[in-house]
C-alpha cells in the first residue's frame, strides 16, 4: 500500500509534467507582476487622466446604512478587462512566432492517379488500369 503510493509518487515526479508546471507557475508569477505593474502604474493614470482625474476606487454609493463600493467594483472590472486583453495579445503573438518557426508542412507525394478512361483511382505507378484493362502512361 505504502510503496504503491511511493512509487505513483515517483512515476508522477518522473514524468517531466511537474517541472513543466513549476516553471509555469514561476513565469506565470513574474508575469502577473508585470500586469499588475502595467495597469496600477500605466493604464491606470492613463484611465485617471481620461476621465478627468476621478479616482474610481474612491466611488461609492450610500444605500441605507450599506456603503456600495461601486469605484472599487469597476476597478475590477477594468483590471479584469485589461488582463484579458493584454494575455489574449501575448498568446496571439506568441501563436505568431510559433506558426513562422514551424516547419511547413510538406505535402506528401500522391500515391494514386485517376485512370483517364474509366476514371478510377489506380497506383501511381501502374501502366494498365485494373478496372478497365486501359494502357496508361
Ligand atoms: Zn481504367
Amino acid at each position: 500500500m505504502a510503496n504503491g503510493f511511493i512509487d505513483e509518487f515517483k512515476e508522477f515526479i518522473s514524468r517531466g509534467n511537474v517541472m513543466d508546471m513549476a516553471v509555469g507557475v514561476v513565469i506565470g508569477g513574474a508575469f502577473s507582476a508585470i500586469v499588475t505593474s502595467l495597469v496600477d502604474d500605466v493604464i491606470g493614470p492613463l484611465i485617471g487622466v481620461l476621465t478627468g482625474g476621478i479616482d474610481f476606487s474612491n466611488l461609492a454609493i450610500t444605500v441605507g446604512s450599506a456603503n456600495i463600493m461601486i469605484g472599487a467594483f469597476i476597478q475590477a472590472v477594468i483590471n479584469f478587462l485589461i488582463i484579458s486583453f493584454v494575455i489574449f495579445s501575448v498568446i496571439k503573438a506568441f501563436n505568431k512566432a510559433k506558426a513562422l518557426t514551424a516547419k511547413p508542412v510538406e505535402e506528401a507525394a500522391p500515391v494514386t492517379k485517376i485512370c483517364p478512361y474509366c476514371k478510377s483511382e489506380v497506383d501511381i505507378a501502374a501502366t494498365r488500369c485494373p478496372h478497365c484493362t486501359s494502357e496508361i502512361e
